[in-house]
């Protein structure tokens, strides 16, 4: 079997840390979700963010990450997530989902939304508002003495039942001083499996749901992720504490 590094949990100097850190990063996300219409490219979408970023004196954690180019993923339609901005146009109808992650301190923040542009057909609207609702189901799985796995089951469970999948490939992950620590977070799963949730965990939980099937396809760039059956995909993510009064969202 392999051995997993343990969870890290968080001191109340990270925590506070963490907590400014998601409030710096949910308004950039909310100040870059005025600016997401139709015309825009997604590298136009990209350079507003990195001036959001350095205004608010924060840094960057996605770019450069692994070789990533840029400071937002931003994923068209297909995309599920980790969409590298390019000179794609959006169109009325399309949804685009924004995944951006800075540095505050030395303390990592990582949110992800997914916004329709213009006139949105009814059935993605509705994987839109299935996809932040599922995420938002897991999270409040998110309390001492729950299981990882009930924020996993949670999220599949609600998702499911509406009629749209969940993918397998990508998880959430723990978070602090680096982008990704242990555990990983699959959105799927059965509940009461896997280590008992404590009071100073920090996770960012991040369902992608797609219309179609799961199955998704990397495409030749290395990075960006598309559906296999090419039919849409939403992707909704916090930064969000276990207290001993349950979850606690940085990133709102
Ligand atoms: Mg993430």
């Amino acid at each position: 079997m392999q051995t997993k590094k343990p969870i890290k949990i968080k001191t109340k100097e990270d925590i506070k840390a963490l907590r400014e850190a998601g409030k710096i990063l949910s308004s950039i996300v909310k100040e870059l979700q005025c600016s997401l219409k139709t015309g825009i490219t997604t590298s136009e979408i990209d350079s507003i963010t990195e001036k959001l970023i350095a205004d608010a004196k924060v840094r960057p954690a996605f770019k450069g990450y692994r070789g990533f180019p840029s400071c937002a993923c931003v994923s068209v339609n297909e995309e599920v997530v980790h969409g590298i901005p390019s000179e794609r146009v959006l169109c009325d109808g399309d949804i685009v989902s924004v995944d951006v992650g800075i540095i505050y301190n030395n303390y990592y923040s990582d949110m992800a939304v997914t916004v329709g542009i213009g006139d949105v057909l009814p059935k993605v609207k509705q994987l839109m508002s299935v996809t932040r609702d599922g995420l938002l189901r897991g999270i409040a799985k998110g309390m001492p003495g729950n299981h990882l796995s009930d924020i996993s089951h949670a999220i599949q469970s609600f998702v499911e039942e509406k009629g749209f999948s969940v993918v397998r490939d990508f998880v959430g992950h723990g978070i602090g001083t680096a982008l990704h620590e242990e555990p990983e977070i699959p959105n799927f799963g059965p509940p009461h499996r896997g280590p008992e949730l404590k009071e100073g965990m920090v996770f960012a939980i991040e369902p992608m749901v797609n219309l179609g099937s799961w199955q998704i396809q990397i495409m030749e760039d290395g990075w960006t992720v598309k559906t296999l059956d090419r039919k849409p995909s939403a992707h909704f993510e916090h930064t969000v504490v276990i207290t001993e009064n349950g979850p606690e969202i940085l990133t709102r």
